[in-house]
């Protein structure tokens, strides 16, 4: 991999707040830099309307008893929702948001000083449904990060998913799901995910194989983040527990049983919940890139 060591004093030895207070993880670089964020929440977008998009604003407006087409100019402008459910929802998901944007900041500060040619990725914040340079998805499918247009998606409800559906909750697990994401524009910027769409198409029965190992390292860069979040004394005692608990919830069979279905090893895209804390733990540890070879074994 190339990697860059860092210049001057190491990333390690920046401190962001005294170690003798409470510093909770939401507290992580929250300089409340927003400039690579957008905030697509409740955004509606003017113009002709597919179906699907009278749909959506026929479903918005009765779960919002708000009539969203009042929203949608002629001129194809879009517009954020407005009005007291829309501005509940996002003082409901402030602290969520909160923990999402100061990862994302911090995990990308790391890297930045790591890597040769770095380019920050953005964060985009929806609601239920959202158009990305990878196709349209939806808030079901859990944050993703999308290579083509260098964005990572999430719909901060999937927290409350991963806190009551698949008990894992806590700040540092809700660090650990955007630092997974931002271990995958990593792998893009290193070169790895062309390496391996490459693989994949060449070896189309290996596909699943590939990506459990591309996202078993996205884990571990993952580790590798909050490695330096730690040195930093950036977390509090249980922080880490919290990370691991998370890393084997979204684990493959913890899915598979939750849904009903037959554990099938074969059918895996993301990894087991023990490979998901192995090579969460093996970054936590390491707090190196190379130690992130996923691929070797
Ligand atoms: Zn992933």
């Amino acid at each position: 991999m190339r990697r860059r060591s860092s210049r001057g004093s190491s990333p390690e030895q920046v401190v962001y707040g005294s170690p003798l207070t409470h510093i909770p993880c939401v507290q992580l670089g929250g300089d409340g830099d927003r400039s690579n964020v957008e905030d697509r929440r409740g955004l509606v977008t003017g113009g002709r309307l597919g179906i699907g998009g009278i749909l959506l604003l026929g479903v918005l407006s009765i779960v919002f008893r708000q009539n969203f087409f009042a929203l949608v100019g002629d001129d194809g402008a879009t517009t954020q929702a407005q009005g007291p459910q829309a501005d509940e929802r996002r003082q409901a998901e402030a602290p969520l948001e909160k923990v999402a944007v100061a990862t994302f900041n911090d995990a990308q500060k790391v890297w930045a000083r790591q890597i040769r040619a770095w380019r920050d990725a953005k964060l985009v914040l929806f609601w239920d449904q959202v158009q990305s340079g990878c196709g349209g998805a939806g808030a079901e499918m859990g944050p993703f990060y999308c290579p083509g247009d260098q964005r990572v998606y999430i719909d901060l409800g999937f927290y409350r998913e991963l806190s009551r559906r698949f008990g894992a909750p806590g700040d540092f697990a809700q660090a650990y799901v955007i630092a997974h994401e931002v271990g995958h524009h990593l792998q893009n910027l290193l070169g790895i995910s062309d390496k391996v769409q490459r693989a994949m198409q060449q070896e189309p029965g290996r596909r699943n194989a590939l990506s459990v190992r591309l996202e078993l390292q996205a884990d571990c860069f993952a580790g590798a983040w909050g490695h330096s979040a730690a040195r930093r004394q950036l977390l509090d005692p249980g922080d880490v527990e919290e990370g691991l608990a998370a890393a084997a919830a979204v684990g493959d069979d913890r899915l598979q049983q939750a849904s009903g279905r037959r554990v099938s090893p074969e059918s895996f895209t993301h990894g087991s919940a023990q490979d998901r804390t192995r090579w969460f733990r093996t970054g936590l540890e390491s707090g190196s890139l190379d130690a992130c070879d996923t691929f070797a074994q």
